[in-house]
């Protein structure tokens, strides 16, 4: 058996669907966000990045950078293992009070990843409920997906955001039986927002159980940053609200909230939570001290938002075709997986813009895209750079710009008015 010929088989047959991926060597630079060193074959240089998820800067946050520095230095630099053999760092109890808080719950818990939580959590509630049926949204991330499969339960899958096949699913089942549905508040490809209040009625409606990922969304939405679900006033209507460390919150680790005994019995029988080490406490210091900053300061969010809003629409008057978002995700339509690597690599080359391509399987074939994420530190000369740099890419790989023709003045009025009118692709494509 040639057990080397099969890996590079499988290797090859990414290269034949230009979806092999390639990581650019990236160095960030604390105090200098969003800009990074790139190292090439050739050389190494400043970069701007343009596709980060540490969607407020936050992960170098002085505030935040210190109290990373100052807990390693107190308490060392790992956790010494699980949670079940070694007890809890006290700054993991700390935090997991200020996430509880955060949603308005009794209680959190902390694990290693916003991955491993879904995952962890979703199939822990799905077998300590007798025959649960779980009802996922069809654009659930991976990692809520692995937890449903995990599970062993029978799922059904709704259409994206549709409240009539949700509640046609749900009236199909008996009364009795245990029901849980699990959707994100911020979709992060599309970056469109579910009707949370809606799906709440329904659940109240046909007795389930509601578990919502707010991954994209914490730090950024609501008050205190509690995410779409504090904006909306329902957080108290969610029985489990997800999130991650990891992004807004400029860290590592993800975490569910919830009732007591809901929490209490994930912490008792996850796999994913007992099996593995806890976060070590100089991150649970920094992520602490991240959501602490945001519950306060809205400073952040306010610039994230205005500067995804001003990103749209000058992409818009260019005639670069972006899609509809409902939020501070931004992104624009290829449609072509070869041509979507091509106007990542100019841009990294020719203009020291790195914005990674986004191709199957993350978004269907036929959809593939540059996914832009503004934040409070790509300020207007950014923005102005990044605009000049997309239209001159699209225009030396023969991508369509639509201020070249009559669909120019569709995109104008979105420009003028409402952004989330944009409609690419186009219809059919
Ligand atoms: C990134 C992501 C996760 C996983 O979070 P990590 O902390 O990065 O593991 C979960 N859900 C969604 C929707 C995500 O986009």
């Amino acid at each position: 058996m040639n057990y080397q010929s099969i890996f590079a088989e499988a290797i090859a047959a990414l290269h034949a669907e230009n979806r092999y991926r390639i990581f650019a060597d990236l160095e960030r630079i604390a105090g200098r966000f969003p800009a990074a060193i790139w190292r090439s074959e050739q050389d190494a240089r400043e970069v701007i990045i343009w596709c980060s998820n540490d969607y407020l800067g936050m992960g170098q946050h002085p505030a935040v950078v210190e109290a990373m520095c100052g807990a390693a230095r107190t308490m060392g630099a790992g956790a010494g293992g699980t949670r079940n053999i070694s007890g809890t760092n006290h700054p993991l109890v700390v935090l997991e009070d200020e996430l509880a808080d955060l949603h308005g719950k009794e209680a959190a818990l902390v694990f290693t990843s916003g991955f491993v939580s879904n995952e962890a959590a979703i199939s822990t509630i799905a077998k300590l409920l007798p025959d649960c049926v779980i009802l996922s949204d069809e654009l659930n991330h991976a990692s809520m997906i692995e937890g449903v499969r995990r599970s062993g339960a029978q799922k059904m899958i709704f259409r994206h955001n549709d409240l009539d096949h949700l509640e046609e699913l749900l009236k199909s089942l008996s009364r009795e039986r245990p029901k849980l549905i699990a959707f994100e508040s911020v979709y992060s490809m599309d970056g469109d927002i579910a009707p949370i209040g809606k799906i709440a009625d329904l659940a109240d409606k046909y007795g389930a159980m509601t578990y919502l990922d707010e991954v994209h969304a914490v730090g950024m939405y609501g008050g205190r940053g509690g995410g779409i679900a504090e904006r909306d006033g329902v957080m108290h209507r969610i029985d489990v609200i997800e999130g991650t460390l990891a992004k807004a919150f400029g860290t590592l680790g993800g975490y569910i909230t919830g009732s007591q005994p809901t929490i209490d019995a994930i912490r008792s029988y996850a796999q994913g939570f007992i099996f593995t080490t806890a976060l070590p406490p100089a991150i649970a210091a920094a992520a602490l001290t991240s959501i602490r900053h945001l519950k306060t300061s809205s400073a952040e969010r306010d610039a994230q938002q205005r500067h995804a809003a001003l990103t749209k629409q000058v992409l818009v008057e260019a005639g670069l075709p972006l899609m509809n978002s409902d939020t501070h995700i931004v992104p624009i339509h290829v449609g072509d997986a070869n041509l979507c690597k091509q106007a990542s690599d100019l841009l990294l080359e020719e203009h020291d813009i790195y914005i990674q391509p986004i191709n199957y399987p993350t978004v269907p074939r036929g959809q593939e895209r540059l996914r832009i994420t503004p934040t409070p530190f790509h300020d207007e000369k950014l923005i102005a750079d990044l605009v000049s740099a997309l239209t001159s890419v699209w225009r030396t790989i023969g991508l369509p710009l639509f201020a070249d023709n009559e669909d120019n003045r569709s995109n104008q009025a979105v420009a003028a008015g409402n952004t989330r009118r944009a409609v690419f692709p186009p219809a059919g494509g």
